[in-house]
């Protein structure tokens, strides 16, 4: 998962790019970059770490200009390095450069690096978001195709999930997959700047005067002319006729202040609690979060319960997120770390912990044990979607299938491996009647139906 972000036209680019980057670091804590463009030349700064120490002040002074396109990274396609990191930059010879930032996962990929590199064209990383750039380049500086051409081409042949903002020196071009995978919001600032994001936490800080969401297959060429929007149809572009947006951006990804697919996110997640609320008949003293991509899940819960709310558990959100470190002894460090339980709390409580997702279980197994250790006298888990049994391929670093619990352990056994007194998930029926459109989601790391493949 990554976060991206775009703004033309504003003199002070980098600074707003810098706290919409900000706004998105949740969507990836590895490395993040910045490209910014003043009219002549582009000047790209990326590095392994978070926004706040790669774009301090001293830094964002050097990087001058009206456009700016920016990226956070947490790696799926490509190891955790500075060159794998966004965006990239291609400078031609005769003149034109291009700068890319992406966040999805192309299944096609090694299929399709193979073509171009047998074309003559090289690559510096192992990146998704590279061989989008470089097919593009290819078809502009090789084949004579206009930028908008080359985008249209690339949609019918690089196969996955991109939301992508690509900026030459004087134009800028956002552009989703024609699933929808992931989410892509575009809208204007009071001087009529043209911004666009991920997520519209990203840029409800910047004051927005509206918000859109890009349509899937959708490309918006942005320029001193204006914004001109090109439709592609995107039934052409895919084998089903609806989009598959991916379901775990409203259960864990995404920020509960955002708004995406054409939801609230944290409604969404009340939804879920909802949902769990109606066939589970625990009798229970408090519903406490796992936090904090389950606060709203277990609210939804606790009040159709009407079974008190409580923050029993307090998180260091220094830490980072668990999920999106690559290295599991690192995971494995930080869940510790990460939380705490508040003391003479758990005492003599029959509690139901609600969490968001189960992936390996190990943070969860440390979780139970803690506020068992704490005093608590029964612990049942719920959890806001179904078993993880799959791996994902569209952009989330999920484990492979052998690391997932859900893939080589039944409901009893893993709720035996947690050391929960119950354990009880949502159905794939159940999480996707918590949306209002929801034929037009992917439930793949659930079920297995991918909507992509190479
Ligand atoms: S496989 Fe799962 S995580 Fe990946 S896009 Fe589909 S729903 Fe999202």
């Amino acid at each position: 998962m990554c976060g991206i972000f775009g703004i033309y036209n504003n003199a002070k680019a980098a600074e707003l790019a810098t706290l919409g980057l900000f706004a998105e670091q949740h969507r990836g804590q590895e490395s993040c970059g910045m490209a910014v463009n003043d009219g002549i030349s582009i000047k790209l700064r990326k590095k392994m770490g978070l926004v706040k120490d790669v774009f301090r002040i001293n830094k964002l002074a050097q990087l001058q200009g009206n456009i700016a396109i920016g990226h956070v990274r947490y790696p799926t396609r490509g190891d955790s390095s500075e060159y794998n990191s966004q965006p990239h930059l291609v400078e031609t010879l005769s003149g034109p450069s291009y700068t890319l930032t992406s966040n999805g996962d192309i299944v096609n990929y090694e299929e399709l690096r193979k073509v171009l590199e047998s074309k003559g064209v090289y690559f510096v990383s192992t990146n998704d978001g590279e061989l989008i750039l470089k097919y593009i380049v290819y078809q502009v500086e090789k084949k004579n195709k206009t930028i908008l051409e080359a985008i249209k081409k690339m949609m019918k042949y690089v196969k996955g999930s991109y939301s992508s903002i690509l900026a030459t020196k004087n134009e800028m071009y956002i552009f989703r997959d024609p699933y929808g995978f992931r989410p892509l919001v575009f809208g204007e600032l009071e001087q009529g700047e043209t911004v666009a994001a991920s997520e519209s936490c990203a840029l409800d800080i910047l004051n927005p005067a509206w918000l859109k969401e890009v349509e899937p297959a959708e490309i918006i060429i942005v320029n001193e002319k204006g914004r001109t929007s090109y439709r592609n149809d995107p039934n052409q572009l895919r084998n089903s006729a609806n989009c598959r947006h991916c379901i775990f951006e409203h259960i864990y990804f995404s920020r509960p202040d955002s708004f995406i697919f054409g939801e609230n996110v944290y409604a969404v997640r009340q939804n879920i609690g909802k949902k769990l609320a109606e066939s589970c008949n625990l009798e229970a003293d408090l519903v406490v979060p796992v936090p904090d991509s389950s606060n709203f899940i277990a609210l939804g819960y606790a009040r159709a319960k009407g079974i008190p709310y409580e923050m029993g558990l307090i998180r260091n959100h220094y830490v980072g997120r668990t999920f999106i470190k690559p290295e599991q002894t690192i995971r494995d460090e930080s869940v510790r770390q990460k939380f705490n339980p508040l003391p003479n709390f758990f005492l003599n409580k029959r509690i139901i912990l609600i969490d968001d997702s189960i992936v390996r279980g190990t943070t969860l197994k440390k979780l139970v044990k803690l506020i068992k250790k704490a005093g608590a006298s029964e612990v049942h888990l719920l959890i806001g979607s179904p078993p993880v049994k799959h791996s994902c391929y569209y952009g989330i670093d999920t484990p492979t299938r052998t690391e997932l619990i859900a893939n080589n352990k039944n409901i009893a056994e893993i709720r035996q491996f947690i050391g929960a007194d119950s354990l009880r998930y949502l159905t794939i029926d159940e999480l996707s009647s918590t949306v209002k459109e929801p034929d037009e989601y992917c439930y793949a790391c659930f079920n297995g139906k991918y909507p992509v493949t190479r």
